[in-house]
């Protein structure tokens, strides 16, 4: 039997890289809503498409009014797929049209590729293959093909709206082995307010970061009354990691840095310019003001370098999900007052309320405000369960590689799905240009992404 689906997949796969094209060529990136197309005319037309795809397979499929779709492999679903349909707008920088779903050096190219459009393909022929080839089930399977998770999953929520989930759900919609803890997060906003200082060694004003969910890479400030000297004998002994730059503007001295941009759930691989920028100028010597104190403030409790939260005491770790996470993101500051964002992953060994109760105590100690706060719950899925030690079985078969779980900062698709977890679609060291230029999923692990959804579903449902 699993010679047959091998051989199934194998002698489909022209067929399985025409249907993918079919669905690149639709530029199914997020649109302004029309009559019954909550998320514009071209995704609907792909969700249409697919559906029509499975349909002439002999599925039965539903579409909810173009928020999701779903297509039924036999009765009383035990196991949900979930793949999304909708895609990020191009970009630029692609040597071909992204759009034209181009074949070259047994690769297909083209925005959706490998996310998620690809993986979809790979999981209805998984889901044709046991239908032909008679292979019984002793529950049925639901592919629930979404059309938001790019912008937000609302497509999830209608869809919760009408129907539960399957007990099982994986999502082929992030990375081999299998992600089975997603870190909660935490956005904060805080800020402060003091009187215009009208000192001769002053801050006039700092700025850094522009999305909240990364590591700043670039930041400046502009003070004045402090010989360039000064600065850069301050620059040299602290010998931060950051690169900074200094200019000279009628009397004003305009300080550049350039640190190295990372996303918010890894901030140990980037280099933040706001909290450099802190660090430099809270080691010069400013007249004595409340600003000031706040520079000083800020440097103690979200100092450079601290990107794990032990200074603003949210540090916290366990084995399975690791360390808390903190990127200190964006900073305004002007004569008047300031603004900060920041992004925080926190293990499952804490929750948002915890967090926040810290966060309160620590910035209320120096008198800073938290402007607004929000928080989502880590998701987590057992490592013990059955299903989660047959996927990894199923894997470790078709690959010859280690089944492993794994914890993430980020969220996925499957973050608000209880019993959910992401398995593929990229294997481990592969890299597809998801959401950049020249996106592309090599005809390889498309194939091979069939091959363990088809056995997947066999190991958990035969
Ligand atoms: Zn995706």
């Amino acid at each position: 039997m699993k010679q047959n689906i091998d051989s199934f997949i194998d002698s489909h796969i022209d067929e399985m890289i025409s249907d993918l094209q079919k669905l690149i060529k639709i530029p199914s990136y997020n649109q302004p809503a029309k009559e019954n197309m909550p998320y514009g005319e071209n995704v609907a037309l792909c969700l249409d498409t697919f559906l029509e795809m499975a349909k002439s397979m002999g599925f039965k499929t539903h579409n909810f009014d173009n928020y999701v779709g779903t297509i039924e492999l036999g009765e009383n679903p035990e196991l949900g797929i979930l793949c999304h349909l909708d895609v990020v707008p191009e970009g630029t920088g692609w040597t071909n049209d992204p759009f034209s779903a181009i074949v070259e050096d047994g690769k297909i190219f083209g925005r959706g590729a490998i996310d998620d459009k690809g993986p979809a393909i790979a999981v209805l022929y998984a889901m044709k293959a046991i239908k032909e080839l008679n292979i019984p089930l002793k529950n049925g399977v639901r592919f629930i093909v979404g059309c938001d998770e790019e912008c937000g999953s609302s497509d999830l929520e209608y869809y919760k709206t009408k129907e539960k989930f399957p007990p099982m759900v994986f999502t082929p919609d992030g990375s081999y082995p299998i992600i089975n803890i997603e870190k909660g997060q935490c956005r904060v906003c805080f800020e402060a307010s003091f009187e215009k200082n009208e000192n001769t060694k002053r801050i006039i004003s700092i700025n850094g970061g522009q999305t909240v969910n990364a590591v700043p890479t670039n930041s400046n400030a502009v003070i004045c009354g402090i010989d360039l000297d000064v600065i850069k004998a301050a620059i040299s002994q602290l010998n931060l990691d950051a690169k900074f730059e200094l200019k000279e503007q009628e009397g004003f001295t305009v300080i550049e840095v350039v640190g190295k941009g990372a996303h918010a759930s890894t901030p140990d691989l980037g280099i933040n310019a706001v909290t450099a920028i802190i660090k430099l100028l809270s080691n010069l010597p400013f007249d004595d003001s409340k600003d000031f104190e706040y520079i000083k403030s800020l440097d103690k409790v979200l100092p450079h370098g601290d990107v794990k939260g032990d200074n603003i005491k949210v540090a916290c770790k366990d084995e399975k999900s690791r360390e808390l996470s903190l990127a200190f993101s964006i900073f305004n500051f002007n004569e008047l007052g300031f603004e900060g964002h920041m992004d925080i992953r926190f293990p499952t060994c804490t929750t948002f309320d915890n967090v926040k109760n810290i966060l309160n105590n620590s910035f209320s100690d120096i008198n800073i405000n938290i402007k607004e706060i929000y928080g989502v719950e880590p998701h987590q899925t057992s490592e013990d369960s059955e299903f989660v030690q047959k996927l990894l079985k199923v894997y470790e078969e078709q690959t010859g590689l280690k089944g492993e779980c794994l914890a993430i900062g980020g969220g996925t698709y499957v973050h608000d799905i209880e019993g959910g977890v992401a398995f593929g679609a990229e294997f481990p060291n592969q890299e597809h240009n998801m959401h950049g230029a020249d996106e592309f999923i090599e005809i390889e692990t498309l194939s091979k992404n069939s091959k363990i959804f088809a056995h997947s579903i066999v190991e958990l449902l035969g």
